[in-house]
């Protein structure tokens, strides 16, 4: 009985988390998947990404993993340091896992992906649809037939295909085509500062570093900057000292961002350069220009990172007005609906729940339309809170004031109506 209300074929446009979150669940309640993802490679590069996530990720993992497989190192509390002079502790739970892993877990569930972290994939189970997932295959284009959708895509030879389904599913990021085909009104900026990423093993670093920053995120503020650092296991999904890995994340100011984007062949990249192609000399320059202020752990930790595991990615934003368009036919989720600044590290989180709503909607116990209120003001809220505490961390006060000025009134906003629009 259950199933009834879940459609019977659907396209994912996006194959990263949040195109996996709903691509096993619907998988696992009968539906028929096909997710389309631009990227060529048969598994996605992750540059050792570390992620955190929350009970909405760990629901699902827990009733529709099969894998047997452990996602993350679990942590109870966080850890902040103010520059060389103070740090407290702070009873907040999460889990430290890296992106390669849980796409690797998510994969083996949805298509049986064999990889080093599941060598060997579980069978499907009794009732499960099936899943496909097409590498190399980008969205162009959609077309509404009134009670389906007909989505047309390309392979990296130009070659045009097309397939029709019940229901599509953006989960296509930031730069969503989806949500440009349906012409959402969205709200896109750059922030202002990128993230300068990196890993190191935790066997290459002093004991008292790796115990430091042991089993928890770590927030270090210093001047109009700061780092969060936390434990994550490689992309292979080991967890022994010998192989985890100590990853920070670097907030710095770049009005333009541009010559951090030049990689070192002196091409211009839009959002990320990956691992391998930063300039080891803009990294050094920004390595020396803050060191003497961070505490000596994470002076050890930063200093330890090999520069050819260092990369730059862009800090963006952005809210879209709705997440239901086509009369009920064509949905935004993830990052495609709404794109966080990543101080709350909630993304994922973000999508896996706007995945379990929409169970709820599949099972009839609530409406698409209060779905999709739910997750427009979630979104509007977490993308003005993540302005206000990554403002508040680079340390503009007049910004901050500002920001934090306009983050009360979306709250007011969302409290005193402002229900979302119905596409
Ligand atoms: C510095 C930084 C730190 C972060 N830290 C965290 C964290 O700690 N926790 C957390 O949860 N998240 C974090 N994130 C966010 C996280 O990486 C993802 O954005 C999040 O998991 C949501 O992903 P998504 O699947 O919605 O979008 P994305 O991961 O952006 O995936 C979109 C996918 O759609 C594909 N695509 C796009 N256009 C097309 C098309 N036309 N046709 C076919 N495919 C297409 C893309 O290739 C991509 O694979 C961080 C991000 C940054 C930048």
């Amino acid at each position: 009985m259950e199933a009834q209300n879940f459609p019977k074929s659907v396209v994912i446009v996006g194959g990263s988390l949040a195109g996996l979150l709903h691509g096993l669940y619907l998988k696992r309640h009968g539906s028929h998947v096909v997710i389309l993802e631009q990227d060529p490679n048969a598994v996605r590069s992750s540059h050792q990404a570390g992620i955190a996530f929350g009970p909405n990720t760990d629901e699902i993992l827990r009733k529709y993993d099969d894998t047997g497989v452990q996602s993350c190192i679990a942590s109870t509390t966080t850890q902040l340091a103010y520059r060389k002079t103070w740090g407290f502790h702070l009873n907040i739970a999460r889990r430290l896992t890296s992106w390669g892993l849980l796409y690797r877990i998510l994969r083996a569930n949805y298509d049986g992906l064999a990889s080093d972290a599941v060598p060997n994939p579980p069978p499907p189970r009794k009732g499960d649809g099936k899943a496909e997932y097409r590498s190399g295959q980008k969205l162009t284009n959609l077309q509404d037939n009134h009670d389906s959708v007909t989505v047309t895509f390309i392979d990296q030879d130009g070659t045009e295909d097309s397939l029709t389904a019940d229901l599509v599913i953006g989960a296509d990021g930031l730069h969503s085509t989806v949500r440009t085909l349906v012409q959402a009104s969205t709200i896109k900026e750059y922030s202002g500062y990128v993230a300068w990423r990196g890993t190191v093993l935790e066997r290459d670093l002093p004991p008292e570093t790796v115990a430091y920053f042991d089993g928890r995120p770590t927030l270090s503020f210093l001047r109009k900057t700061y780092l969060v650092s936390y434990p994550i296991p490689p992309d292979a999904g080991t967890f022994t000292r010998t192989t985890r890995l100590l990853n920070w994340v670097w907030y710095s100011h770049a009005p333009h961002p541009t010559p951090l984007l030049t990689d070192l062949t002196g091409h211009v990249h839009s959002n990320t350069i990956p691992t391998g192609l930063v300039s080891p000399s803009l990294w050094r320059a920004q390595l020396a220009r803050t060191l003497p202020q961070m505490p000596p752990h994470l002076a050890t930790l930063v200093a330890a990172t090999r520069d050819d595991a260092v990369f730059v990615t862009r800090v963006n934003d952005a809210v879209c007005e709705g997440a239901v368009y086509g009369g009920g036919r064509v949905l935004l989720v993830g990052d495609a609906l709404a794109t966080f600044r990543p101080h709350f590290a909630v993304a994922t989180e973000q999508a896996a729940g706007h995945c379990l709503g929409l169970g709820r909607v599949w099972r009839g116990e609530w409406k698409l339309g209060e779905w999709e209120g739910e997750v427009v003001r979630y979104g509007r809220r977490m993308w003005m809170a993540s302005r206000v505490l990554g403002v508040w961390g680079l340390g503009g006060w007049w910004e901050f004031w500002g920001v934090l000025g306009r983050f009360v009134g979306v709250l007011l906003g969302g409290w005193f109506g402002g229900r979302a629009r119905r596409g």
